[in-house]
């Protein structure tokens, strides 16, 4: 339990005052042992878990706001990629001190997007961390059985897509980290980007019996692309001149909009494949629910994943993606 003096809030009135959004009718939330919720008829439950580490995952002095939209958005994408429909959300909070302020805008962040959503919080857990801030959140969806999109699906010819415009994410890092340059408007655009990810969790169920394998990138295009083709046992064609870019590439050099698309992580964008059957109907209801998409390539037999770059020149080495335990 996180204390920060003698007037400090107990880890009760903590979670009373910022982790209790009313719960709706037939949900037993925050307060009990568990939270307990109905799964409709002929529905799976779709779950998954993701941590967030201060200096690792979000910089010291970010915007809680946005850390707490983060935290929650990244495990949404992941609901996403299974095409399945959000229904609740766990937080574990551990916390080096009790900082009210922060507490109000990093809860006001969380529950701002999962009323979005209707993401429920029904339930978390609240501890005293030593010097760093570590927020857990998990995620429960509903997909109707045996539809998932999994990254194993893909079949020869599928055509390849993403969502969204990639690149802004990693310019905001390179940028930040002072390896790039570019103005001012560019860096806070690209930042807000980084900071404020938005998976087109609402639109991803209606890809269920369109799309054959799908998943959300998170460590870079070519790396999470890499493991539908290794769960699928396939290869790929994909060209680089026809990735959408985000507008803040425009000002960078080809080779900086070239790794950006390719390993740049933090998209929470989607990749999806889908039968060329299929075109009309997915470019229609991502019209219909505002989320852009485009094709990038094409799924082969041959096992191997083919980059094309800007000009149309096979590349040589794929570009890596984010990996924790990398020791380079
Ligand atoms: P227990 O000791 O049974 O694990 P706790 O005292 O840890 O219960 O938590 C009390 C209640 O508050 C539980 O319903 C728990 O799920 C909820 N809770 C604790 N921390 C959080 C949090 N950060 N966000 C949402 N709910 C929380
Ligand atoms: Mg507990």
């Amino acid at each position: 339990m996180p204390e920060s003096g003698p007037n400090s809030l107990s880890e009760f009135d903590l979670i009373a005052r910022y982790f209790s959004p009313p719960a709706t009718q037939g949900v037993v939330g925050v307060g009990d042992d568990c939270g307990i919720l109905p799964v409709r008829p002929g529905f799976q439950l779709a779950v998954s878990t993701d941590t967030l580490i201060e200096g690792r995952h979000f910089f010291a002095g970010t915007d809680p706001a946005a850390i707490g939209h983060k935290a929650l958005a990244v495990n949404l994408s992941d609901l996403a990629a299974v095409g399945a429909q959000p229904r609740a959300c766990l937080l574990s909070l551990s916390l080096p001190q009790v900082d009210e302020p922060w507490l109000q805008a990093f809860s006001q962040g969380f529950l701002d997007l999962s009323k979005a959503n209707d993401c429920q919080l029904i339930g978390g857990d609240t501890t005293r961390s030593h010097d760093k801030i570590m927020l857990g959140v998990t995620v429960l969806g509903e997909v109707p059985v045996s539809q998932a999109l999994l990254r194993s699906r893909a079949q020869p010819d599928d055509d390849i897509w993403v969502t969204g415009t990639l690149g802004a994410p990693y310019t905001a890092l390179q940028l930040h980290q002072g390896a790039w340059s570019a103005d001012e408007t560019v860096r806070t655009q690209a930042m807000e980007r980084l900071l404020w990810p938005r998976p087109p969790v609402h639109w991803a169920p209606q890809l269920l019996g369109y799309a054959h394998a799908a998943i959300d990138i998170s460590d870079g295009l070519t790396q999470d692309l890499q493991h539908i083709l290794q769960g699928s046992q396939f290869g790929a064609r994909i060209n680089a001149a026809d990735i959408p870019q985000h507008e803040v590439l425009a000002q960078l050099s080809s080779q900086q909009q070239l790794e950006a698309l390719l390993s740049g992580g933090d998209e929470f964008e989607l990749c999806f494949t889908a039968p060329a059957q299929h075109r009309a109907p997915i470019l229609d209801s991502a019209a219909k629910a505002g989320v852009a998409v485009k094709r990038i390539g094409t799924i082969t037999l041959e096992p191997e994943l083919q980059i094309y770059d800007f000009e149309g020149q096979l590349l040589r080495a794929l570009p890596t993606g984010y990996d924790h335990f990398d020791r380079s």
